[in-house]
């Protein structure tokens, strides 16, 4: 492969065209984020996602002067009570003499000794007990533990209850659902001394429920409750009702949700996507199906091999064969191609007649192998790459040593741009477990030739890899001096996380980054996902190790997302996993041209 050649393609940018790609109301992530200053930008909403819905923790709430009640009123209130009561003396004892002595240890332990007691009270064991249920999945103890606890009339909190609830929703029998009803039904009706608020987890939980009832309306009205009763829904709240209504072929229901969703900014993801594509699918609404493609486009990019299957099956239907216009105005379709930033128009479906649907591969250059088209690069807006680089630079600051990481900043401005960044740490790495100075010399010569100027590209090394036997020999050192004084070199200081440095600096310079590292671990996580995997996909160089020596794998000259041609052919990628020298399967959907 021409090194030089497919470095040359991330120059060619084509800056004018805007590369927002999502129509505005399933922008609403990137939007409103980049707006705001704080970086909650980077909070990545698969990480709220919790699918699993494990019953959630919330402490329970701290009383400091307990009141004075019968002591079989056994409450968290109780729980205070009970170990002034004198069922713990020594802990009592200690409380009194670390009154008069040291008052910030008097805190501590009486912190100590209302956790002690908390956990000790009858509403403690019994949430201890629930826990245990909850993790053997054992749904009739945890009952029989709810009706002793109503006999004896142990107050329950919010998370006894959700743990409950929690458990009812998960048994697929009758009782489970007959039950959990009945339990929230307690619990909303509660009593004056002990008056529960439900929360998120709870709502979802009876939403799902519900839909184990097969009642996704009341899934979704137990959504809207929970809005209006000021708890901002999920996305797993909104799942039970919208998968509830798939699964009956409701449609239009579907969409209410789909657009709730949306209205109260709730992204629907790849699962909720294609759910909505199948119903749209059974229930022939092509409109419908258009969209969820658009949709899956814009946010997803790739599929799952089973969002790959569901829609080769709807182009090999009857349905696809029968939409589609014959005549489009092709100037208007160029026009949107360029106001979309490129790879799509979203103006319909083109074309009559049986599609064309194969699986197939891509060559290097982006020309798919089934029907010879060649798939387009859609770039990234220089815009919001300022805007990412800024936002990655206050977090980064939070993160690392503030003064640490402007002095960097400050470097970076007085010896950059660089058309490549190498992670030092990492390309040292790649064949063994030691670092190899070597192949970060070899890797840092192959990126200089990558350059158009020859310039040095920028070596991040954390402080500990250029001391002693990291380094050998003192060749070895003549050449860190060397990228030093060339100003190539950064070395990052004691306790810092390199990560930062290498990032920022090639989000910065807006160039190649070169490492191995596949940017999956948590700081990449607080990057969120809808720029950063479309930076990494255009800037990543990878590195694999061959007789011949080192081999870059450049960025590819394409995007790898789904394209929808101007003649109205669909290319959609699948998703592949860390061996990026795996052929990635593409679906070509296209028709024969009349
Ligand atoms: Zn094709």
């Amino acid at each position: 492969m021409n090194l030089q050649t497919s470095s040359s393609i991330l120059d060619a940018s084509i800056p004018q065209i805007h590369t927002m790609l999502l129509k505005p109301t399933f922008n609403l992530s990137l939007k409103t984020l980049i707006s705001t200053k704080t970086p909650s930008f980077f909070l990545n909403c698969s990480s709220c996602r919790y699918r699993s819905l494990k019953p959630l923790i919330n402490p329970i709430p701290n009383f400091t002067s307990p009141p004075h009640k019968s002591p079989h009123h056994f409450s968290t209130v109780a729980a205070t009570t009970t170990a002034d009561d004198g069922t713990t003396p020594a802990t009592k004892q200690r409380l009194y003499i670390t009154n008069r002595q040291q008052p910030q240890q008097q805190l501590q332990m009486s912190g100590k000794a209302e956790k002690r007691a908390r956990r000790e009270s009858p509403s403690g064991k019994l949430l201890y007990l629930l826990g245990r249920c909850s993790r053997d999945n054992n749904i009739e103890e945890a009952l029989r533990l709810y009706d002793d606890a109503v006999i004896n009339n142990v107050p329950l909190n919010v998370e006894h209850y959700n743990k409950l609830l929690y458990l009812c929703s998960s048994s697929d029998t009758d009782l489970g659902l007959r039950r959990g009803f009945e339990i929230y039904k307690q619990m909303e009706s509660g009593n004056s001394e002990c008056k529960v608020v439900p929360n998120e987890a709870t709502f979802t939980t009876m939403a799902r429920l519900a839909a184990n009832k097969e009642d996704p309306e009341l899934a979704f009205e137990l959504v809207k409750r929970m809005k209006e009763g000021g708890i901002s829904p999920k996305l797993r709240s909104y799942v039970p009702a919208l998968l509830g209504f798939c699964k009956k072929g409701m449609a239009d229901k579907a969409y209410e949700v789909d657009c709730y969703m949306i209205e109260n900014g709730v992204a629907a993801e790849e699962a909720e996507l294609t759910m909505l594509l199948r119903v749209s699918f059974d229930s022939e609404r092509t409109d419908k199906v258009y969209e969820m493609l658009q949709r899956l486009r814009a946010s997803v990019r790739q599929v799952s091999d089973d969002t790959a299957g569901l829609i080769e099956d709807w182009f090999r239907s009857d349905c696809a064969a029968g939409v589609g216009v014959v005549d489009w105005d092709v100037r208007k379709v160029k026009e949107a191609v360029v106001k979309g930033g490129g790879g799509w128009h979203g103006q319909g479906w083109f074309g009559k007649g049986k599609w064309n649907v194969a699986r197939t591969e891509m060559d290097e250059t982006g020309v798919c192998k089934s029907c010879g088209e060649k798939l387009v690069c859609v770039d990234i807006d220089p815009l919001e790459t300022e805007t990412f680089a800024s936002s990655l630079s206050t977090l980064a600051c939070q993160r690392e040593t503030r003064a640490d990481f402007l002095q960097f900043q400050e470097w970076l401005q007085k010896h950059g741009p660089f058309d490549a960044v190498v992670d030092g740490a990492n390309v040292g790495h790649i064949t063994q477990n030691y670092f190899v100075f070597n192949q970060l010399k070899s890797a840092v010569n192959s990126a200089r030739r990558l350059s158009p100027s020859n310039k040095l590209p920028l070596v991040i090394l954390h402080s500990g890899r250029v001391k002693g036997q990291h380094i050998g020999s003192p060749k070895n050192k003549t050449t860190l001096q060397y990228w030093k004084e060339s100003g190539a070199l950064y070395v990052t200081p004691q306790g810092s996380n390199d990560d930062w440095y290498w990032l920022y600096a090639a989000i910065s310079s807006k160039c190649l980054l070169v490492t191995n590292d596949e940017m999956r671990d948590h700081l990449f996580e607080l990057l969120g996902t809808s720029f950063f995997p479309r930076w990494k996909e255009k800037h990543q160089v990878r590195l694999s190790v061959t007789k011949e020596g080192l081999k870059f794998h450049m960025p590819p000259p394409y995007s790898i997302v789904i394209q929808e041609s101007e003649q109205g052919s669909w290319h959609i990628p699948t998703v592949i996993g860390d061996d990026f020298e795996t052929r990635r399967q593409w679906v070509c959907a296209n028709r024969t041209k009349h």
